[in-house]
């Protein structure tokens, strides 16, 4: 009689262990089993690094990589580097944050070479009577001469100088009307900065005009139509650098 009540006693004492036990057990079933699937999962991640994530990764983020010169990243267009020396009135020398648009604008000095607007710029430097540059100053000839390097701010396009790169484009008469040469090579230099900076030709191409109302470029201000097909242009080279 008193056997069968301590077996039974045992049994039960065993079962109420057995429940306490319970929770206990399956706390440490739950960490064996985070812990495999934490393990597979940053294996995947290693393996998804090693083949290109962190590209993936900026891609997703957008970040494009800043560059200087032109000439490195675009051979094919030939372009002359000849940077202004950095000083107050055309060269500041302040770091060019993430570029959101293309600023196209006229010299307003009709036949005028490419080179004598960039050593106009440069004498600003010694004779300042206002701020003024550019990154860029395309030729009568198509000549396209960098005056700033692309990861600094350029004295051009007064409030969108922080966030743009600007082209200025000499031009034969006081219409301010590009002659095919010029006008070719602002349509193939523009591109190629819309593909390396992943901008939209249709809305971060702009004129100065855009910025402050300011007839600059005239010829495009005054015939709207003409900056569209500009525009058009410029969209079609985006398209077949892009293929
Ligand atoms: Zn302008």
């Amino acid at each position: 009689m008193k056997d069968k009540r301590s077996k039974r006693d045992k049994r039960i004492a065993a079962f109420v262990l057995f429940c306490h036990a319970m929770p206990v057990i399956g706390a440490v079933f739950a960490v064996i089993v985070s812990l495999l699937i934490l393990t597979t999962r940053n294996r995947q991640e290693e393996e998804a690094v090693k083949e290109g994530g962190i590209n993936n990764l900026l891609q997703m983020l957008d970040y494009i990589e800043p560059i200087e010169s032109a000439a490195e990243e675009f051979p094919e267009l030939d372009i002359q580097e000849d940077y202004l020396t950095v000083n107050e009135y055309s060269r500041p020398g302040t770091k060019l944050g993430k570029v959101n648009r293309i600023v196209i604008h006229y010299t307003g000095n009709p036949g005028t070479t490419a080179k004598a607007n960039r050593d106009y710029f440069e004498s600003l430097a010694e004779n300042p009577v206002t701020s003024a540059s550019s990154h860029f100053v395309i030729g009568l000839e198509g000549e396209i001469i960098q005056c700033v390097p692309l990861n600094e701010i350029a004295y051009a396009s007064n409030k969108a100088n922080t966030d743009s790169i600007s082209i200025e484009c000499c031009h034969p008469g006081e219409s301010g009307e590009f002659n095919v040469e010029t006008y070719n090579q602002c349509v193939a230099l523009t591109a190629r900065l819309c593909c390396y900076y992943h901008l939209d030709p249709e809305t971060d191409v702009i004129r100065h005009y855009d910025v402050t109302g300011k007839e600059c470029p005239i010829f495009y201000v005054e015939h709207p139509e003409e900056w569209e097909m500009f525009l058009g242009f410029v969209k079609e080279q985006v398209q077949s650098l892009e293929d």
